[in-house]
C-alpha cells in the first residue's frame, strides 16, 4: 500500500466546498478556452459554442452557477463537435468525477463502513460503486489511454488500489492531488480533441 494510501480520509466536505467547486469549473473553462482557440482539430475551421447542460450528483453545498454546462463545441465548416477535456465530468457519469474516483478509493470491499457512510451522503447505490470499481482496476489499466501514460508513472503503481494508488503518486493536500489526477485522466472524458491540447499534470518522482 503507498503511504498516503492510507490517509485518504472520508472527506465529504470538499463536495461541499463552493471554492473547490469553482477551481474545477475554472480549469474547464480554460481548458475550453484553449480547445476553442486551436480551432477545428480536422479541417481548422471556427469552432462555435455548442454547450449543454449536465445534471451532475455528488455535491453536498450549493452548487456554482454554469457548474453544470457541459463546455462543447461544433466545428463551423464540417460540423464535427469537439468536446474538450473536463475535470468535472468523467465521462457519462452523473456523478462528479471528484465522487467517483474519491468513493471508489474508498470502497474496499462491500462492508467498508467509509463506503456506507459516502454512500448515505450521496445516495448512490452500491452496484454502481462496484462498476466504478471495474471501470477504474479493469477497464482504464487495458485502455489506449493508459498505455499512453504508464511510463509516466511509478513502475510499481499498483492497477488492484485503483484509484487510490494512483492519488498516491500526486504531491498537496488531498483536493490538489484529486485536481492533478483528474487533469491527467482529462484525454478519457474526451474521445473527440486531440490529447495534446489537454496538459496533463507533473508527476512528482516522489513515488517513483
Ligand atoms: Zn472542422
Amino acid at each position: 500500500m503507498w503511504k498516503h494510501e492510507r490517509r485518504i480520509p472520508l472527506c465529504p466536505r470538499l463536495l461541499g466546498d463552493a471554492s473547490f467547486l469553482e477551481l474545477l469549473l475554472e480549469i474547464d473553462r480554460e481548458t475550453a478556452a484553449k480547445v476553442r482557440a486551436g480551432r477545428c482539430p480536422l479541417c481548422g475551421g471556427p469552432l462555435h459554442v455548442g454547450h449543454f447542460c449536465r445534471k451532475p450528483r455528488g455535491f453536498l453545498g450549493p452548487v456554482p452557477a454554469e457548474f453544470d454546462l457541459r463546455f462543447d463545441f461544433c466545428c463551423g465548416w464540417c460540423r464535427k463537435r469537439c468536446l474538450p477535456p473536463s475535470i468535472r465530468f468523467l465521462g457519462r457519469r452523473v456523478y462528479l468525477g471528484v465522487v467517483v474516483t474519491l468513493a471508489t478509493a474508498l470502497h474496499h470491499g462491500v462492508t467498508s463502513w467509509r463506503a456506507r457512510v459516502l454512500r448515505r451522503h450521496l445516495g448512490m447505490a452500491r452496484v454502481t460503486l462496484e462498476r466504478w470499481r471495474e471501470w477504474w482496476q479493469a477497464q482504464l489499466p487495458s485502455s489506449e489511454f493508459w498505455n499512453r501514460v504508464r511510463g509516466k508513472l511509478p513502475p510499481r503503481l499498483r492497477v488492484d488500489r485503483l484509484p487510490g494508488s494512483l492519488l498516491a503518486v500526486f504531491t498537496g493536500i488531498l483536493g490538489q492531488r484529486l485536481v492533478a489526477l483528474l487533469r491527467l485522466l482529462g484525454p478519457v472524458t474526451s474521445g473527440s480533441c486531440p490529447a495534446e491540447l489537454f496538459e496533463g499534470p507533473v508527476i512528482s518522482r516522489r513515488g517513483r
